[in-house]
């Protein structure tokens, strides 16, 4: 079975390794592909000192470092990517400093200026009631797939559940699902099955297996990734990722290629 990996963090932004360690480790386990997602550019409102994005001035050095790992290492396909916050009015800076990436993740951490994925600061969470956080997440989720950037996977699409705090209201969850699948596939726009929700104390894959299967009775295409933050975590339980993608229905994985374009894998 071939195994890829296309969400991956390095300090350029958040995480604590270089994009070559990363596509070294890549390497090492014998992957076929390693995208490199670090987390885009943000406005100084939202990320004032770059504590979890690449500042502005650093853009061209990530990519340049990318391109470096890309020729070092012929024997896997090294895509160029970014993990993008969706807030309105980002597609202007996406298109001043995306460079020449081809994979662009869209992804939902904050709400109305707000982190929600930050556990060390839950003031959001404290200040609405559960079924709301949960509600206004896949509102703005849904704003974040038909956006004009286009993205190229939605992320950890249920990002919502990282504290393991579920709504008890089966009917909600159900609505909430529906609309989410509904909005990817209209947008055309995949989803992403992630590993990173095994390392938060939901201790679960992303997204929830209910969610998961709904994406695919509506036709939504699926990559996968771990979020590695650590050079160690590339490729986290990717062949796990595999097999929870098929027990919800799925029979292919999407790949990017370094060209811009996708292939699949069968499952
Ligand atoms: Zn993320
Ligand atoms: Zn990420």
């Amino acid at each position: 079975m071939e195994y890829v990996d296309c969400h991956t963090h390095t300090r350029h932004s958040d995480g604590r390794g270089t994009i070559e360690e990363n596509v070294a480790r890549a390497c090492a386990l014998g992957l076929s592909t390693i995208a490199c997602t670090d987390h885009f550019v943000l406005p100084p409102t939202m990320d004032p000192d770059c504590a979890c994005s690449v500042p502005a001035g650093d853009a061209g050095a990530y990519l340049d470092d990318i391109r470096a790992a890309r020729e070092a290492h012929p024997e896997i396909q090294v895509v160029t990517g970014w993990e993008c916050d969706f807030y309105p009015g980002c597609e202007r800076l996406i298109d001043r400093h995306r460079g020449d990436a081809t994979f662009l993740l869209g992804s939902v951490h904050a709400l109305d200026g707000q982190w929600i994925d930050d556990l060390g600061d839950l003031a959001y969470w404290e200040r609405h009631r559960l079924e709301d956080v949960w509600t206004r997440y896949f509102e703005v989720w849904a704003q974040a797939c038909a956006c004009d950037v286009g993205f190229s996977s939605m992320a950890h699409p249920d990002l919502v559940s990282l504290r393991g705090l579920v709504p008890d209201d089966p009917a909600l969850l159900r609505d909430l699902y529906e609309s989410a699948a509904s909005a990817a596939a209209r947008a055309g726009v995949r989803v992403e099955v992630s590993s990173a929700g095994m390392r938060k104390p939901l201790g679960a894959f992303y997204p929830a297996p209910d969610l998961l299967a709904t994406f695919c009775a509506h036709g939504v295409p699926i990559t996968v990734g771990s979020d590695a933050h650590d050079p160690a975590v590339v490729g986290d339980r990717v062949a796990d990722l595999y097999a929870y993608a098929r027990r919800a229905g799925y029979a292919q994985v999407d790949v990017p290629t370094v060209d811009g374009g996708w292939r699949s894998i069968a499952l």
